[in-house]
């Protein structure tokens, strides 16, 4: 682990920040990489993330990068650092309750859709446009939209990757100058993995969540 790591930190420009998914690997290894300086990372699992948080040292930034059910928001809203799925009006407004039940803001990132896969969340350009206009968004106190994240199709072909990136960096400058002008916190674009983060940060990344080129192949299939 200490190579990939090394090779990994050497890589990525110091503006990117390397999330580590550690989502089916074991308490242990997730120490192992906290050992070597990694201090964020990523659960795309409620369960899971409540499972190991209690093991390990307190200083660790546990990003929900999966899929989150609306009716399992409670359980890691006393300490989340930052949910990058958040796909929905009805979720946001959830995440802002329990935020507020525990006297926080919680960080989030909106899931934008770029893929030209159809199994995969997040919502559309138009939908983004219309939760951020809402009256409903405008009156949450206890989240914070700091950027978003995309996932790219999951193909060989580096150009069609490209294009996907770039339109969620475009879709991100859109935003900035619009809905976030006056935003100074509307920073992040969380795109990239194991098998594109090198294109994901030529197109303007600045979060990159990576698994297993860190703690090598996952036992069993996770989306
Ligand atoms: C699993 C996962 C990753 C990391 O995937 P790797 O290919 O192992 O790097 C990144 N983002 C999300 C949302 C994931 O579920």
């Amino acid at each position: 682990m200490k190579d990939q790591v090394e090779k990994l930190l050497n890589e990525i420009p110091p503006y990117v920040k390397l999330i580590a998914v550690s989502k089916t690997h074991p308490a242990e290894e997730i120490r192992e990489a906290y050992n070597l300086g990694l201090r964020d990372f990523g659960e795309n699992k409620v369960q899971e993330m409540i499972a190991k948080q209690p093991l390990l040292p307190n200083d660790i930034k546990w990003h929900l990068i999966g899929h989150l059910q609306t009716n399992k928001v409670k359980f890691i809203a006393p300490f989340v650092y930052m949910i990058h799925s958040v796909d929905s009006l009805k979720l946001l407004h959830e995440v802002n309750q329990q935020a507020a039940r525990n006297s926080r803001v919680i960080d989030c990132l909106l899931q934008i859709y770029i893929a030209s896969e159809d199994t995969k969340f997040g919502l559309d350009f138009n939908e983004a446009e219309e939760l951020l206009s809402s009256k409903e968004f405008a009156e949450m106190q206890n989240i914070r939209i700091k950027g978003l994240m995309g996932m790219a199709t999951f193909t060989d072909d580096a150009k069609q990757v490209h294009r996907e990136f770039k339109s969620l960096k475009a879709f991100f400058d859109k935003l900035k100058q619009t809905s976030f002008a006056d935003k100074d916190y509307f920073t992040e674009i969380s795109m990239g993995m194991s098998s594109d983060y090198t294109i994901a940060i030529e197109e303007g990344s600045t979060m990159v969540r990576i698994g297993t080129v860190i703690f090598g192949k996952r036992n069993y299939p996770q989306q």
